[in-house]
């Protein structure tokens, strides 16, 4: 099992990339290296052991309140349990939010079904309509190429076909994810650094965080890791994965960036409108800024997403390497808007509205859990027996993806739920299953699973795979196993 693997550890590179690139055919001019620091061996220091005062006692706590951890508090809490979200921002929704990641790529499948339902719908049907921009319901799945012309450029068609993958504002998302956590009696602690989970006898009973009010415990009768990274698991002693190619798009780092002041209609003119203009600025793009990246247009016609430059080569669980990646990236939108700004049509008066308060990690450790998602199984076209809910497939030759209950349990722990981003899948699968519907879906299945085992005692492990596909079912989400028992 590969633990943390870097490559590379002192060469950044932006790197040609693909799936959820906007800019597929972007060329990426970038080859740098960054001064980080050879950190020689400085020994080590004793703390003196001490007592941590108990802060709260709850049926569940869910760790990160990312997509994945909002989902699963708002689950578990409407199941009745008692439950407590910490999360170490000021603020709900993760990457989806803090990290810019205002592109919700990809509830339908290739049909027009629409496949992730549930909790990820309800968040969607709760923003005010101007935050969000996307197809109306009849047209998704639909081939007719006037409406594929009008929702490409805004990468909402793909494959000749419109899908619901819209474009939100990321304020009120996180309005949106409070207001459900309240709603649902979720006891929310912002500004709460998770450090360790507490295991005894092989069972998670909560976990140890760190504020300015010192170090507290948390006791819990089970634990949910939704921290994108496996913080939890990880110290819970459970094995994991980071083998994600250093060149691939999934290994790559960096803060996003959102601009204002964008005259976005007449930018996707020009690039739809002359292409010996846009092959003359991307041409420029390339020799006048070290990273060159196009941007996405955004939930409004007067802002763009710079979802990158993506960098490859560093490990985004070390201080050192999340440093540099924050420099690299706001020096590359200083770069970016300078030439946007001069050579741009749409870009005279752009201005950097926000560098995202979150860096986007796209993927460091993944559990290796009790069933791992693997991309022949995911091509099967098999409904799993303990399907928590249905991924899209990548193209519309693939089938629809049936996600196992499975890869969000842990093989030692008992109590503890992973939902996430570094749910057990293999780095092939990982490509999708990162994405921010997939892990609305599997942190609603997390929470849903996380009450009915505080609510019964009943170990997550040994649950009834019944009695949560019809918890899900009530809840919303679409669960095929389910309909066919
Ligand atoms: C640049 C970039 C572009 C992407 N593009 C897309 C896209 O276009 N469409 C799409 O759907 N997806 C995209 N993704 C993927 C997607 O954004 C993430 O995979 C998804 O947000 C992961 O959700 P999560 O809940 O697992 O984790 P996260 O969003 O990472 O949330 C984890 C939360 O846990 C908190 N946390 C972490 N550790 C602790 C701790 N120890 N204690 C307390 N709190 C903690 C974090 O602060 C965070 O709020 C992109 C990702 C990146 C980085």
């Amino acid at each position: 099992m590969a633990q943390d693997k870097n490559p590379d550890n002192t060469v950044a590179r932006s790197v040609r990339a693909s799936g959820d690139d906007p800019n597929p055919r972007g060329v990426y001019n970038g080859r740098e290296t960054v001064n980080r620091r050879d950190r020689p061996d400085l020994g080590v220091v004793s703390e003196p052991a001490r007592a941590v005062p108990v802060f709260a006692e709850t049926d569940v706590l869910v760790v990160g309140g990312g997509p994945a951890g909002v989902t699963a508090a708002v689950a578990a809490a409407r199941l009745g349990a008692r439950v407590i979200l910490a999360e170490r921002y000021n603020h709900l929704g993760g990457l989806s939010t803090g990290g810019l990641v205002v592109w919700i790529d990809r509830m339908s499948g290739w049909g027009g079904e629409h496949l992730i339902q549930g909790m990820a719908a309800e968040m969607l049907d709760r923003l005010p309509s101007d935050a969000i921009r996307g197809p109306k319901r009849a047209d998704w799945g639909s081939r007719d190429e006037a409406l594929v012309s009008q929702w490409a450029p805004r990468h909402t068609a793909f494959h000749g076909t419109v899908t619901w993958a819209p474009m939100i504002d990321p304020e009120w998302l996180k309005i949106v994810a409070l207001n459900m956590v309240e709603d649902s009696g979720v006891e929310l602690l912002l500004h709460s650094w998770v450090t360790a989970p507490l295991v005894e006898d092989g069972k998670a009973t909560g976990a140890i965080l760190e504020s300015k009010q010192g170090r507290m415990a948390v006791r819990a009768k089970v634990v949910v890791d939704t921290t994108g990274d496996g913080d939890m698991f990880a110290q819970a002693g459970e094995d994991f994965d980071g083998d994600a190619e250093s060149d691939d798009i999934h290994h790559c780092a960096n803060t996003a960036s959102l601009m204002g002041g964008v005259d976005v209609p007449r930018w996707l003119q020009f690039r739809a409108q002359d292409p010996d203009g846009f092959r003359e600025f991307m041409r420029g793009g390339r020799t006048e800024t070290s990273h060159f990246i196009l941007p996405m247009a955004g939930w409004r016609d007067d802002t763009v997403v710079f979802m990158g430059p993506r960098f490859s080569g560093f490990n985004v669980l070390k201080v050192d390497d999340l440093t540099a990646l924050e420099i690299l990236s706001r020096k590359s939108i200083v770069e970016l808007l300078d030439y946007f700004r001069r050579r741009a049509p749409g870009f005279e008066d752009a201005w950097i509205m926000l560098t995202a308060p979150q860096l986007g990690a796209r993927h460091s450790r993944r559990l290796a859990g009790r069933d791992v998602m693997t991309g022949t199984g995911t091509k099967s076209g098999v409904i799993l027996p303990d399907e928590i809910g249905v991924s899209p497939s990548l193209s519309p030759n693939l089938p629809e993806v049936s996600v196992p209950y499975g890869a969000l349990l842990p093989l030692k722990t008992d109590n503890l739920l992973v939902a996430g981003r570094h749910i057990s899948t293999d780095s092939q699968t990982h490509t999708f299953m990162r994405e921010i519907p997939q892990c609305w879906l599997t942190g609603h299945a997390a929470g849903a699973a996380a009450a009915l085992s505080a609510n019964s005692g009943v170990a997550p492990r040994d649950l009834d795979i019944g009695d949560l596909q019809s918890a899900l079912t009530k809840q919303g989400a679409f669960v095929r196993a389910n309909q066919t028992s």
